[in-house]
Parts: structure tokens; sequence; C-alpha cells
């Protein structure tokens, strides 16, 4: 039957419910429980339909929240579905893995008091009941048109952007290095966060509707960047970002202390079934170790409760500022205290040590937050005699991503880049300084979320398109 809605007042907020801590600790399987139909649509009708709805104004894809809130309380799921899916190219993926608690929910206004409508959980149970019961249609177009676009990276926002364009015709090819698609929806997060059979249907579906992937083929080094631009009319580079931060402390290169990424892939390709002798040998298995993950922010989240689901003998995280200056979300803190983490916050490592070559622990210190600096951020400041150490098997570093030099990969020195890396881009236009070169996604915005890849790599298609017609345009207007 369908619910009210503004049902606020009367009922309180329900999450989905998470597995039990201990339970969750031993696999890797996705922590919530599902919503039950009278669930999500009860929890919809909390919403109270604003006029000016934030939650809207504070999602990355603009989505259509109230609505599909209300269609959802209606028991109408395949017309929440449809809505839900206009703004967004994975509202499965999204409604999973989105930092909520800083986006749409952080925003809705019935927050304060009485807590957000859940509008991930029900994003989620919207799309899990549209892909069973075959609501999720490959991107087949009704006409083909004779237009072709190469994708340089098929992560969310390369994946977005083609999927877009192949809706409209287009012939498009996506290239990526890795033998599988999804970026960092398939190496990086892992599956207790998303489950991979999630990200790879997708690609199933994106090739029935025509879309090409060439795998393990990476530009500027399997095939040119000039090749690639001569193949199309235009060219998409959503390539990520992938240099890692390093700390710069004696002991660094000791065996034993890995960055967060490649932990993670090896994690993620023992649980696709791949062959990882890296894994097999310990060197990236947590399993029996003293583990500390150096870093706060989403990386490092999935490290530690990774290296807990491995079976570590211990883990810490060790972070420089306090917990509530954490760059990663409180929601995934919270689960990281719950299956055992400990957070050493206000420490930083001062020196790897270690006997034989191996790390054997982390001297630490002690930091205490100081006066702001000009970016009103509070300055970190060491606390004297306060060096202490940490024992450690395994140090994972987790400390954020840069741009690789693109110019020097692409071999195209012409190629613009800002200071920081990143492809520079005229904003109106994504297009970088190169006729028919586009970007979307990390490679511009700097390591970001995956709904803002999505938004990205739509809004790319768009202006390529845009792009590609006022050419053609061009001989009959100068006629
Ligand atoms: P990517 O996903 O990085 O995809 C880029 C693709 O380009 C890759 O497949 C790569 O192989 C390919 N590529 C690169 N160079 C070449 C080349 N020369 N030739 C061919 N292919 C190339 N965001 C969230 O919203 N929620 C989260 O919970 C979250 N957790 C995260 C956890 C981790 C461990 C990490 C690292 C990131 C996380 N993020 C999260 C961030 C999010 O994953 C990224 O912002 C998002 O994936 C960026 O999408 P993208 O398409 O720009 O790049
Ligand atoms: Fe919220 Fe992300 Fe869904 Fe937008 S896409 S409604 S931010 S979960
Ligand atoms: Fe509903 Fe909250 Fe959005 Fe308002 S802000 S429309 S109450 S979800």
């Amino acid at each position: 039957m369908a619910e009210r809605m503004l049902q606020f007042v009367r009922l309180e907020q329900r999450q989905p419910d998470k597995r039990d801590a201990e339970q969750r600790r031993q696999d890797f399987a996705d922590i919530y429980n599902r919503f039950d139909p009278a669930r999500a649509s009860q929890q919809a009708s909390r919403c109270s339909q604003c006029g000016v709805p934030f939650c809207q104004i504070h999602c990355p894809v603009n989505h259509n929240i109230p609505d599909w809130l209300k269609l959802t309380a209606e028991n109408r799921l395949e017309e929440a579905y449809e809505v839900a899916a206009a703004n967004n190219t994975f509202p499965e993926v999204c409604g999973r893995i989105c930092p909520q608690d800083r986006l749409c929910e952080g925003n809705c206004v019935i927050e304060a008091g009485f807590d957000s409508v859940t509008i991930g959980a029900v994003e989620k149970y919207i799309t899990d009941t549209a892909w069973e019961r075959g609501w999720v249609k490959p991107p087949t177009p009704a006409r083909e048109v004779d237009r072709s676009i190469g994708i340089i990276g098929a992560g969310p926002a390369g994946m977005a952007a083609g999927e877009r364009l192949r809706r409209r015709g287009w012939q498009v090819t996506i290239y990526d290095r890795h033998d599988r698609a999804g970026g960092l929806l398939i190496y990086g997060i892992p599956s207790f966060k998303l489950e991979k059979d999630i990200v790879l249907r997708r690609r199933q579906q994106f090739e029935e509707g025509g879309i090409r992937f060439e795998m393990g083929v990476e530009i500027g080094r399997d095939l040119s960047f000039a090749d690639l631009r001569a193949r199309h009319d235009a060219v998409l580079v959503a390539t990520g970002v992938y240099r890692a931060r390093d700390v710069e402390v004696p002991g660094n290169e000791l065996n034993g202390v890995v960055p967060a990424l490649d932990f993670l892939i090896a994690s993620n390709r023992k649980g696709l079934g791949d062959e990882v002798p890296e894994f097999d040998s310990g060197a990236m298995n947590a399993a029996g170790k003293h583990v500390v993950v150096v870093g706060g922010g989403d990386t490092a989240m999935d490290c530690v409760r990774t290296s807990v689901r491995q079976g570590a003998a211990s883990v810490t995280c060790l972070y420089r500022r306090d917990k509530n200056n954490m760059p990663g979300s409180m929601r995934e803190v919270k689960n990281a205290e719950e299956e055992g983490v400990h957070f050493a916050w206000l420490s930083a490592p001062d020196a790897f040590e270690g006997e034989n070559g191996a790390v054997t622990g982390v001297r630490a210190v002690r930091m205490h937050l100081g006066l702001p600096d000009a970016t009103g951020r509070q300055q970190v400041e060491r606390v004297p005699g306060s060096e202490h150490v940490a024992r450690a098997d395994l140090v994972i570093k987790a400390l954020g991503f840069d741009p690789e030099d693109l110019p020097g990969l692409f071999g195209e020195p012409a190629l613009g880049v800002t200071r920081w890396g990143t492809l520079k881009v005229d904003h109106r236009t994504m297009m970088t300084n190169l006729p028919g070169v586009f970007a979307a996604g990390d490679i511009v915005r700097g390591a970001s979320l995956v709904v803002w890849g999505i938004r990205d790599g739509r809004d790319a298609a768009d202006r390529i398109e845009r792009w590609v017609e006022a050419r053609e345009a061009l001989p009959a207007a100068a006629e």
C-alpha cells in the first residue's frame, strides 16, 4: 500500500541492518543487508518533499531525489528506477559508495533532530531491484551515427561518457591498460564496499549495447596517442590519478613497506580468482601480521579493513590529525572501529625500523594541532619527546595520489597540464588545449569521488557531441 510522505515525524531513521562486526571480519561480502520492500517504502516516505531540495543540490549528478523517494514510497519501483537512472549511469554504485554523509544525506533538511532520509540505501534498493527484474537495459541506440570516440580509461568517468554517446548512436571504443573494466571500482575499492559482480555486469551490458573495449592496451606504450587521435573524431582522456604520494622517512625502502594501491589491487585480484604471486608469497598479504596503515582518507580505511579480513594480528591506522579532521568518511571510520581497527590519532611516522631488510616497526611521534595556516586549516606540530615505536611487519602507505606525467607518457609534450599535473581543460567545453581531446574525472579534478567522475563523464559526452556537430557544420556554413 502506498505510504504517505512526511513520515519523518513518526518514523525513525533506519539504515539497512549491518552484519555483525565479528562476522564481517571473516569475509569480503557487503556489510549491509538489503532493505526489504516494506522498509524501503517506509524509509522513503520519511521525505518531506522539499520545494527546494538541498539533498538534490548537493548531489553531484543532481539526482531528482524527492521524486524517486515518493515513487518508492508508492511502490512504483520501475518509475523510481527510471528517474534515478536519468541522471546517473551507475546509481547502484553510488547508492553503495557515495559518502552520503557529506553529500545528499548530510544536506537533507530533516537531518537536524530527526536524522536524514536514507537516500543512498533507497537508491541501492531501487537499482538492485531494477537489475533483478530486468529493467536495466544495454545502451543500444535507435540508430547508428557515423562518429567515433576513443576513450582512454574504463573507470567511472570513461564508462559514463561512453554509455551516453553510445545511446546516441556513436561508435565508442574504450581503451584500458587493465584486463578488466571499472578502473578503481574493480581494482581499488574492496568488495565489502562494492561487490565485483556489480561492476562486471555493467561492462557486459555495455558490450551488448555495442561499446567496444580494448583491454590490456596502454596508451603511450601499446598504442601511441597520435595514432589514437587519428582513429577517432574525438578523444576523451579519463585516466584517473595513480602516482602514489610517498612518505619521505628513513626505512622507506624496507621490505614490507608497500603502497596502498598495490596492496588493494593484489587483494581484489585474489578475490576475483586471479593468480597473484605477490599475495601468495605474503608480500602483499596481511595474514598474521601486525599492520600499520599511514593515512586518514578513504584509501586508508579500505586498507585497514582489508587487513582485518585477511587475518592480520593487529591493525593500526596512524593519522597525523585528529578524528574531526579526517578526510575519510566518518561512516567508514565507524565501520573500521567496529571491526577492531585501532586508530592512533595525532601520530605521524618518523622512520620505519627494520631487521635484515624487513620492516619491524614504525617510529612515530605525537602531533598536536596548532594555529591555522593561510588556508584556515590548523597546522600540525610535533610534540617534543613523544617518540614511540609501534610494532609492524607490514606498513601500508595510503597518503593519496597525484597525476602521472601524461604529456610524457603520451609522447605529447604540447598537452597542457596545471601546476598539480592534472589536465588543463576549458571548463565550458571540457576540451584540453589540443583540438578534439577532452578530459574528465580524476585526471582533471585530482583524486575525487566516483559520483563526480560519472557527472564529468556525462557532461564531457555532451560537450564532445556539441564540438563535433559544430565542426561538421563548418564547411556548410562556409559555403
Ligand atoms: P579511474 O577509476 O582511476 O579509472 C581510470 C582508468 O584509466 C583505469 O582503469 C586505468 O587503468 C586507466 N588508464 C590510466 N592510464 C591509462 C593509459 N595510459 N592507457 C590506458 N588506460 C589507462 N570514491 C567514492 O566515491 N567512494 C569511495 O568509497 C571511494 N573509495 C576509494 C577507495 C580507493 C582505494 C581509491 C583509490 C579511490 C576511492 N574513491 C572512492 C575514488 C574513486 O574511485 C575515483 O574518484 C574514481 O574512480 C575516479 O574515476 P576515473 O574514471 O576518473 O578514474
Ligand atoms: Fe546521494 Fe550519491 Fe545518490 Fe547523489 S548519487 S543521491 S550523492 S548517493
Ligand atoms: Fe526529502 Fe531530505 Fe531531500 Fe528534503 S532534503 S527532499 S526531506 S530527502
